[in-house]
């Protein structure tokens, strides 16, 4: 069989780290594509091919994937890891912030997504992986952008799994809950620098520390490594589920958000993001 070829994003850090390594160790060609080249030089002495890729910029994802295809001829999976969470009150957040996260989380994965297609389809199979979150399916305050960007991006996965299927390209969702990267400090860091100081204080700091909890070994934050064992049972799969939530609580939770009605989910989320401070 043919040594198939994977292109995975946020291959820096965290959860697209592991993946990378991972799918490597099981015998794919991998390519790990993200902005920091000094973090990529690491996955290069594991193995992996890499380079860099701002998936806000056009020409940098073209070449990304032009030079995969020069190299091999062929792209099997795309693993879209590219993310962050911008949180923060909507009155207090820079419109263009959000703009910005829905670019990374949302447009770069489409982007990437339409420039690998036409060889996906001319091969008559390929897996598109997208990393979505258990945002993706619940809400919570001060999470209105990031939340929104998940949900858009699970909705428009099933949307081109049904377009994609009948050229026997798989699309699939992976659900994660908290994990322990470099995510949960990069989000706290926002909701307290955009929401920290104002009217909305009280909630981000209930917000904020329960992020910083990934900072102190909690279990409600599971290392990378178990989403990242979640994505290859998502690629390796002879018949991949649609979507894979994974990690602490990240199932039962998405039980609750269909088991509640509005009222009651409500109450739930201004509670957990009240903190115990509060
Ligand atoms: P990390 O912060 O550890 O990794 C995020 C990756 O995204 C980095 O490799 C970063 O690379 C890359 N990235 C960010 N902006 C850009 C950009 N403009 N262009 C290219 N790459 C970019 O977080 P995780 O590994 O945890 O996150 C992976 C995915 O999982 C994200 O989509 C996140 O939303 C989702 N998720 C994470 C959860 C968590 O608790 N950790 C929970 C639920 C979902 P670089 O900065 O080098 O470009």
């Amino acid at each position: 069989m043919t040594t198939q070829v994977a292109l995975i994003t946020g291959a820096s850090s965290g959860i697209g780290a592991e993946v990378a390594r991972k799918l490597k160790s099981k015998g794919y060609i991998v390519y790990g594509a993200a902005r920091r080249a000094d973090r990529l030089a690491e996955l290069e002495a594991d193995g992996i091919r890499t380079f860099e890729m701002d998936v806000t910029d056009d020409a940098s994802i073209t070449a990304g994937v032009k030079g995969i295809i020069d190299e091999t001829g062929r792209i099997d999976v795309l693993v879209n890891s590219a993310g962050y969470g911008l949180l923060g009150s909507v009155e207090e957040t820079p419109v263009g912030d959000g703009r910005h996260m829905f670019e990374v989380n949302v447009f770069g994965a489409m982007r990437l997504t339409q420039l690998v297609v036409p060889y996906m389809r001319e091969q008559r199979s390929g897996r598109i992986i997208n990393v979505s979150s258990i945002g993706g399916k619940i809400y919570s305050p001060l999470t209105t952008y990031y939340n929104g960007s998940k949900h858009a991006l699970e909705v428009m996965s099933d949307c081109l799994r049904l377009e994609l299927g009948q050229f026997g390209i798989d699309v699939v969702v992976v659900e994660p809950g908290g994990v322990r990267t470099e995510w949960p400090k990069i989000a706290a860091d926002h909701v307290e620098k955009n929401s920290g100081q104002g009217p909305y204080a009280r909630q981000a700091r209930g917000v904020a520390e329960g992020l910083r909890l990934s900072e102190t070994g909690s279990r409600r934050y599971v290392p990378a490594a178990v989403v990242a064992d979640g994505i290859v049972k998502a690629v390796t799969a002879k018949k991949p589920k649609t979507r894979y939530p994974v990690g602490y609580g990240a199932k039962a939770v998405i039980r609750l958000r269909w088991l509640l009605s509005d009222r009651a989910f409500d109450s739930l989320a201004l509670r957990a993001a009240r903190g115990s401070g509060a």
